[in-house]
């Protein structure tokens, strides 16, 4: 049995084989360093499933490609599944499996750093005291203690990010439409305008969905307190940038904070340092002194790799055994034979679109 691996890093390698050697599957993994698309799909050819990143295209055109060379389950080494078209999976009857929970602390705690390094311009003075230059000039921040932070989406990260905030004394309100009991242990849930209003650090945690894209857009922007700081660990589309970008310039955003960016399937988790990156809207945030950007590292601990390497081969275990999956998206019924059906499970997003 084969396992085709796609936009696999060398330290996924390392976590992926640990994990397969405690999961005893006999599996012959087959890695692939470059993503999952329409060009690359062909290298699947003799696996039974796939095993995906975020970045990794999964639309109609390369899961009928998938699925007509014998590829029959689709491993997310992820949450989010913005990237995979599900209504196709079901209708072929593919497997679709995602890690819903890995180390929800390690975004979370992320995304504080963030507000922090942001805030306290942290990373500025790294590089002037590296200069000899110790001037303060320049790196004034706010005291958290007291602030109001607003979290869109309170699912298992925005809670984490809710509990840590709190530690800092700040007051905190959230907006989601489905409202989380575990979050009113720490803050009070309002509607979206009036979130944007009051709250001087804005923390995106809902996923992308055809609801929530450009969620923070020029309408929205102007909503918010002049000066807010906004920080996003989710996934790039839920920010209009090119809006952002004039929200930053006009001084309504007095911060900005990415570990994802709309665009960033052509950029990220690759070295580019060499090359001219064509992408202008990406460029110009790079050239704010008040904007700070990551390449998708929100979930990179070592913590998080364990857990999403052995709840994958959980998940493929589950579909080699037809098992009940608890991480399916679209689930089999194998040793029946019958149609695979897309399983609406309460925290994932299919019920909700
Ligand atoms: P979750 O499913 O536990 O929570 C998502 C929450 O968003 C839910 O409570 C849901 O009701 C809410 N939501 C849905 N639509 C909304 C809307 N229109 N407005 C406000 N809230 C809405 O998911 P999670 O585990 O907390 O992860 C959240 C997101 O974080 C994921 O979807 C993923 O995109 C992102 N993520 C990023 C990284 C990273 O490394 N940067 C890692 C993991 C997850």
């Amino acid at each position: 049995m084969k396992l085709a691996v796609f936009s696999a890093k060398p330290y996924d390698k390392v976590y992926l084989a640990q994990a397969q050697a405690a999961a005893g599957l006999d599996v012959e993994a087959v890695y692939h360093d470059f993503p999952l698309n329409p060009e690359t799909a062909s290298l699947a050819s003799g696996a039974i499933a796939v095993c995906v990143f975020v970045n990794d295209t999964l639309n109609k055109e390369v899961l009928a490609s998938l699925h007509s060379l014998g590829v029959r389950a689709i491993l997310l080494r992820c949450a989010g599944y913005n990237n995979v078209d599900l209504k196709t999976a079901s209708d072929l009857g593919m497997f679709v499996a995602n890690v819903p929970a890995y180390s929800p602390e390690a975004v979370a705690e992320f995304a504080v750093a963030l507000v922090q390094t942001l805030n306290r311009n942290t990373h500025r003075a790294y590089n002037r005291v590296r200069e000899a230059n110790f001037a303060l000039d320049g790196l004034l921040g706010r005291t958290l203690h007291g602030k109001t932070v607003g979290i869109i989406g309170t699912g298992k990260i925005g809670v984490a990010f809710a509990r840590i905030m709190q530690g800092f004394g700040c007051e905190l309100l959230a907006y989601d439409p489905f409202q989380n009991p575990e979050f009113e242990k720490y803050g009070k849930y309002t509607t979206l305008s009036d979130l944007l209003s009051r709250a001087d650090v804005i923390s995106l945690h809902c996923p992308l969905l055809p609801s929530t894209r450009h969620i923070i857009n020029e309408t929205t922007l102007g909503e918010t307190k002049k000066g807010a700081m906004l920080v996003n660990t989710s996934r790039g589309g839920l920010i209009d940038t090119k809006a952002v970008i004039a929200a930053l310039k006009k001084g309504q955003l007095g911060g900005l904070a990415l570990d994802v960016y709309e665009h960033e399937s052509k950029l990220f988790y690759n070295d580019h340092s060499g090359k001219i990156i064509e992408d202008d809207d990406l460029m110009r945030l790079t050239t704010f002194h008040n904007v700070l950007i990551c390449g998708h590292q929100a979930f990179f601990t070592e913590e998080a790799l364990g857990e999403i390497a052995g709840a994958t081969f959980r998940n493929l275990a589950d579909f080699v055994h037809a098992r009940e999956c608890k991480n399916a998206l679209v689930e089999s019924s194998q040793e029946k034979g019958a149609p695979l059906t897309m399983r609406a499970r309460s925290d994932t997003i299919p019920i909700r679109i």
